[in-house]
């Protein structure tokens, strides 16, 4: 019988309900905190986003159903396949299975789509016209961009300013779908203001960037705009499980029983999450499984920063999370992995690695890139520099199996594809890109200010 290479299921099967694993984590969990150190209530959100968002972010109910609406845009490119790497693993000569879940096929070319397209539909529900929201490599912009023009509403994006200059195309595409894009740190905000009068040159970062966007959402006068994150909380967690959920249907599909690895890469975790939550789920219920989550050398925060509370953004406009956090005034090296740059990780994210459900592993741009290219040359796909992270750390897991002789299953997830970040691939070719580990130095310095925050329990 010829070998199946793409698990799909059709539209009566994908999942209609996401899956909460606040319902199921082991331990207290640490709520979020306002400025006087005590946990904030859901009014205190309520400037930023639309209550019933806010209802879910704190939800510990295990399912949570999937509005009808939000499944009709879904179908637009889910359930996404899940494909045998069969021309990986003969590269490799791996005796592993490897599996991956093709999340680049959507609209915008990743996974963010998911949560935009569930967050403009809750805002809207709620009476919202307008979100506002940050953009580092462009990703996120342009799944909000085309999330709110399907949905009628308007969108504006404050774009990290090293990628806005490095990536037009994703301003384009934002441009295409009816949003607008500015440069962050820009003039339009009081926090991108002061920014630039300290730091002129500021190549910008995710935090400013936020910073911005809540300032823009909160001081609206007609209080029709709200404030929208693509990773980090726990909502955009949530959401992202429609990817663990699918691929669990499909493994089932071609009677796939055991998974030894889940993979995948981490920026604020919520690719990570969305595929691995359902497989923890069964880890938390007594599987073995070896779940990491894969971040770069240059910004290490789990693998590196400290357990503690911090900030989402620079200007403190967010409550205080308890994280992993590099510190919310680290300003990252400019590398390639637009996506992976964050100073913080999911609190949701957080606790399963500190409960050792996860474990964490950090790889160098050029292994990334050399993986990337191989996946390109036998799958066909060109990852995304994020994605790059997971098939790297794929690999190296295969070839861990190939030298222990063993038959493991391998899962990932392909959270994008990089047609809009060619030029890292160029660079990469011409000898330009060079591996860089944050200094311990720096790691200190930008994570001083963490002691002035209360501790995490
Ligand atoms: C944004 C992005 C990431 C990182 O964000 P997470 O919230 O950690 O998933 C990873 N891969 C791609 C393709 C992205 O666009």
């Amino acid at each position: 019988m010829r070998k199946m290479t793409k698990i799909t299921l059709d539209e009566r099967e994908m999942p209609k309900q996401w899956y909460n694993i606040a319902a199921d984590l082991p331990g207290p969990v640490n709520p979020p905190l306002g400025p006087d150190g005590k946990p904030i209530g859901p009014e205190m959100l309520a400037p930023v986003f639309p209550m019933n968002l806010i209802e879910q972010e704190v939800s510990t109910q295990r399912w949570i159903d999937i509005p009808e609406k939000v499944l009709e845009i879904l179908y637009l490119w889910r359930p996404t396949p899940l494909v045998r790497a069969y021309r990986l693993e003969e590269a490799i000569g791996t005796p592993a299975r490897i599996y991956y879940k093709n999340e680049s096929i959507s609209p915008a070319g990743s996974h963010k789509p998911n949560t935009a397209v569930a967050q403009a539909y809750y805002n809207k529900a709620f009476g919202i016209k307008r979100l506002t929201t940050e953009t580092g490599a462009g990703q996120w912009g342009s799944a909000l961009a085309f999330a709110t023009s399907l949905l009628g509403m308007e969108c504006r994006v404050y774009m990290v300013r090293v990628s806005f200059d490095q990536k037009p195309y994703r301003k384009m595409m934002m441009r295409t779908w009816g949003a607008d894009c500015v440069a962050s740190p820009s003039n339009e905000t009081q926090a991108g203001r002061d920014i630039l009068a300290e730091q002129p040159d500021t190549p910008g970062s995710l935090g400013i960037a936020i910073s911005e966007a809540i300032e823009a959402a909160v001081t609206d006068p007609s209080g029709e705009t709200r404030y929208s994150l693509g990773s980090v909380l726990n909502h955009v967690m949530l959401h992202q499980t429609i990817i663990g959920l699918e691929t669990k249907k499909q493994l089932e599909k071609i009677n796939e029983k055991k998974v030894d690895v889940v993979i995948g890469c981490a920026g604020g975790g919520s690719n990570f999450a969305g595929l691995s939550f359902p497989f923890i789920s069964d880890k938390i219920n007594g599987a073995d499984i070896d779940v990491i989550a894969v971040e770069p050398a240059s910004c290490p925060t789990l693998t590196r920063a400290p357990y503690s509370y911090d900030h989402g953004d620079v200007a403190r406009m967010t409550p205080l999370l308890a994280m992993y956090s590099l510190g919310h005034t680290f300003v990252p090296p400019p590398i390639h992995a637009g996506g992976l740059r964050y100073h913080g990780m999911s609190p949701l994210v957080s606790h399963t690695l500190r409960h050792g459900l996860i474990r964490a592993e950090a790889i160098h741009q050029l292994e990334c890139y050399d993986a990337a290219v191989l996946f390109s040359r036998t799958e066909g796909i060109i990852p995304a520099p994020e994605s790059s992270h997971a098939v790297a750390s794929v690999i190296r897991e295969a070839n861990r199996a190939k030298e222990e002789g063993k038959e493991k299953v391998i899962v990932f997830n392909l959270s994008g594809h990089g047609l809009m970040d060619l030029v890292g691939y160029d660079k990469f070719f011409k000898g330009e890109l060079s591996d860089y580990a944050l200094p311990q130095t720096d790691l200190e310095k930008y994570t001083e200010i963490l002691r002035a925050y209360p501790d995490p329990l």
